[in-house]
């Protein structure tokens, strides 16, 4: 016997700087989640409509504008709840300010609805999202972590980190988060980063140049 697998990923690059939304599809409710939706929120909307599913929870990592451009839309077209960390409230009312500092033009998101930190549960279903706190990029940052798959933000890439050095940055505190709550997770579980490809745990384990001593 077979076991389908409970949650289907599917990722969209959206926006100017090419970012990750991750529509979380739970196959036997037909709820799905997305996690950090940060623009092209029509295109995010008909995806969700195409597959026959009812988006009911937005996942965000952290409140930088380019993971939290197409908030605003999801929410007020399908009511779901958007989850985030209390130390990134602020910094997701400032999304418009950020884009405009890039020239682009971005949607402020609406107050959060629930705020999660260390240890909590998100449901989806039957299936279960964890909260990992992982502070580095930004102080509020977290990680959301399901069955073998986390949902990694801005915290770790494939082959590189987040950056540090924008407001409350802090290198060794995301040093200190990767080893602690991601690099203590089994070798295969897979790591969707906010910007470019999937990778897992062992992988960066084995090659990352800030993990292994390479820099
Ligand atoms: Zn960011
Ligand atoms: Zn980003």
């Amino acid at each position: 016997m077979t076991a389908a697998l409970p949650l289907r990923v599917y990722v969209m690059e959206v926006g100017p700087l090419a970012e990750n939304a991750y529509i979380v599809e739970h196959v036997e409710s037909r709820k799905a989640a997305v996690v950090d939706p940060g623009d092209e929120g029509e295109e995010i909307l008909s995806r969700i409509a195409e597959r026959g599913i009812t988006l009911d929870k937005i996942l965000l990592t952290h409140g930088h504008f380019d993971h939290v451009g197409a908030v605003r839309t999801l929410r007020e077209r399908t009511g779901a709840q958007i989850h985030v960390h209390a130390e990134e409230v602020e910094r997701m009312r400032t999304a418009g300010r950020q884009g405009g500092m890039f020239g682009l033009s971005v949607e402020n998101p609406p107050a959060p609805d629930v705020l999660v930190r260390e240890g909590d549960v998100v449901e989806l279903g039957d299936q279960r999202f964890r909260v990992l706190h992982t502070p580095g990029h930004t102080p509020g940052h977290v990680a959301f972590l399901t069955g073998e798959m986390a949902f990694v933000g801005d915290l770790i890439f494939a082959g590189s980190i987040g950056r540090t050095d924008l407001p409350g940055g802090s290198f060794e505190d995301l040093i200190r988060a990767v080893r602690e709550k991601i690099f203590t997770l089994p070798d295969r579980t897979v790591l969707f980063p906010g910007h470019g490809p999937a990778t897992t745990v062992g992988e960066e384990k084995r090659s990352n140049p800030f993990f292994t001593g390479g820099l």
